[in-house]
């Protein structure tokens, strides 16, 4: 069914707003999701014109690189029509009275209802300011509806993000404003769910009873490439584990919802994060561990503190590895190793639940040359690049002998498939209009995450981290593997083995 609103993007020449929004709202309008009853005001300090926008807008498109052909269609110039550009200082009251009365035309040209959604596509400094004015200077409508999305980083500890919250949550409540987390807008991450509850099989194992430990592993090969400005204030902990990792948890610890929505979802992700063990700053130091790059082996790369825009001495985090502990009756006492870090061997985004193996071995006199033995079953989740499963069973395979050997059940979606399924920004912002906040982030989940990532942090500024200590192109620093060869376990995802 299409949606009629009136998009008015912050930040609208901003990178964001280029490489995401534009293109996942053409998706939206090339499906049919939006059709001739909408239309989008962009926003920064420039001067541009509508015409100049247009064209802006068609060269996202176009970069945006599934189809640059796509750009010269009526379709494409229909589409860039709606855009609408308004020049417009964030701070300055006047000039919304000027985005009003644009607003309040368009609403009327394309029969919207007053239905709005406002994106904030720039930095949350500016969040409380513009959702004050946008209340203050009536911009927010009475018949329709009234969105506002905003992205990380949301505050930079419990007590920013907290000032952040309640900066919007003056002008609009929660159930209005929609958090994104673009993890969630990810196919695999959705697909959770669905493989634990859908599932006999799978839903009668996840549990303390057989579940060993669960590993998550945000790996990326690149450095911190052009961001350095911004990530010398965030780090690691706080720029992947606060926001997509804490999400990853809540979805594979979580208890099982009544009813696969918003408000059930929330619930279970929001008491799956409240029975992660909050660490005491002792335990953080025992239970994280922080690393940083220094140049590879061949020395070809640089290490993080010879990076543009890096400071030398630099403390920030590019690694994190760390045990969390779920308390909830399901997993009671399950650890779940979670890993993130740059310039690691390989990119990948993968989750390894590894099983409990048989109480006895019955196999064990047996004797063969070739047998590797009982492995342990893990079921492997692959987020990115690769999307799919992969589950390790023991089996008898091959000569005379009963040798006991793994073999790996495979399912891998094909680049035809993965082709068809929406981008996240696309999803997301559908959801948005649909006004389904079930792929959102709640105050809830994100206060908590921060809690518990803020005990970490204390542990960390406590003491000066050695650093760079650990090799581009590894898989992190020692003590990282050493936080679970001391538990009697290793990480599932070795590419160096
Ligand atoms: P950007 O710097 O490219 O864009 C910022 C925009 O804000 C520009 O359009 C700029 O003109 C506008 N702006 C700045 N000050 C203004 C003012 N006083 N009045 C009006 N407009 C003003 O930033 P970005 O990369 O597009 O990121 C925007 C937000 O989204 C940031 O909070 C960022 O952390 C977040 N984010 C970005 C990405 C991404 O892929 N770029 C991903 C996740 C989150």
């Amino acid at each position: 069914m299409d949606q009629r609103a009136l998009f008015i993007i912050f930040g609208g020449t901003g990178d964001l707003a280029y490489r995401k929004l534009y293109p996942s709202l053409f998706r939206l309008y090339e499906k049919g999701y939006l059709k001739e009853n909408f239309a989008v005001i962009g926003t920064a300090r420039r001067p541009w014109s509508d015409d100049h926008f247009h064209e802006v807008v068609l060269n996202a498109i176009a970069d945006d690189g599934r189809d640059v052909e796509r750009t010269n269609t009526e379709l494409a110039r229909k589409f860039a029509s709606h855009f609408y550009y308004q020049s417009h200082n964030v701070d300055d009251a006047e000039h919304y009275v000027n985005l009003k009365n644009l607003a309040d035309k368009l609403d009327a040209k394309y029969e919207l209802n007053g239905n709005r959604v406002y994106y904030l596509a720039m930095a949350p400094r500016f969040f409380g300011t513009i959702s004050s004015h946008l209340k203050d200077q009536n911009l927010l409508t009475e018949n329709g509806f009234n969105r506002l999305i905003i992205e990380k980083p949301f505050g930079r500890d419990y007590k920013t993000a907290k000032e952040l919250n309640d900066s919007v949550s003056g002008s609009f409540a929660e159930d209005q404003i929609f958090r994104i987390d673009h993890y969630l807008g990810k196919e695999p991450i959705q697909s959770i769910a669905a493989l634990r509850f859908g599932n006999q099989i799978i839903s009668s194992l996840w549990n303390k009873e057989h579940i060993d430990n669960i590993q998550v592993t945000l790996a990326e090969s690149l450095g911190v490439e052009e961001r350095a400005g911004y990530y010398e204030t965030a780090g690691a902990l706080r720029d992947m584990v606060q926001n997509h990792i804490m999400q990853i948890v809540s979805l594979l610890t979580m208890e099982k919802p009544d009813v696969y929505d918003a408000s059930h979802l929330r619930d279970k992700k929001v008491e799956a994060l409240n029975n992660i063990q909050l660490y005491s700053v002792d335990e953080a130091k025992k239970n994280f561990v922080r690393g940083q790059y220094g140049e590879d082996a061949n020395q070809t790369q640089a290490s993080y503190r010879d990076e543009e825009g890096t400071d030398e001495h630099s403390q920030i985090d590019t690694f994190v590895a760390g045990k969390l502990i779920s308390h909830n009756p399901t997993l009671e006492g399950v650890p779940v190793y979670v890993r993130t870090g740059k310039r690691l061997a390989k990119k990948t985004t993968q989750i390894n639940v590894v099983f409990k193996n048989v109480d006895t071995d019955i196999f064990h006199n047996v004797e063969d040359n070739d047998a590797i033995g009982l492995q342990d079953n893990v079921l492997t989740i692959y987020i990115e690049p690769e999307m799919g499963y992969t589950l390790k069973l023991n089996t008898k395979y091959g000569n005379q002998g009963y040798n006991i050997n793994p073999v790996h059940l495979r399912y891998r979606k094909t680049p035809e498939e993965k082709a068809k399924i929406p981008d996240a920004y696309e999803r997301l912002i559908h959801d948005a209009l649909r006004g389904d906040k079930t792929n959102f982030a709640h105050w809830h989940e994100v206060s908590r995450a921060w809690k518990l990532v803020d005990v970490i942090r204390e542990a960390w500024d406590s003491e000066d981290a050695n650093f760079p200590n650990y090799e581009s192109g590894s898989m992190g620093p020692k003590d990282a593997d050493e936080l679970l060869t001391n538990d009697g376990r290793n990480w599932v995802f070795n590419p160096l083995k």
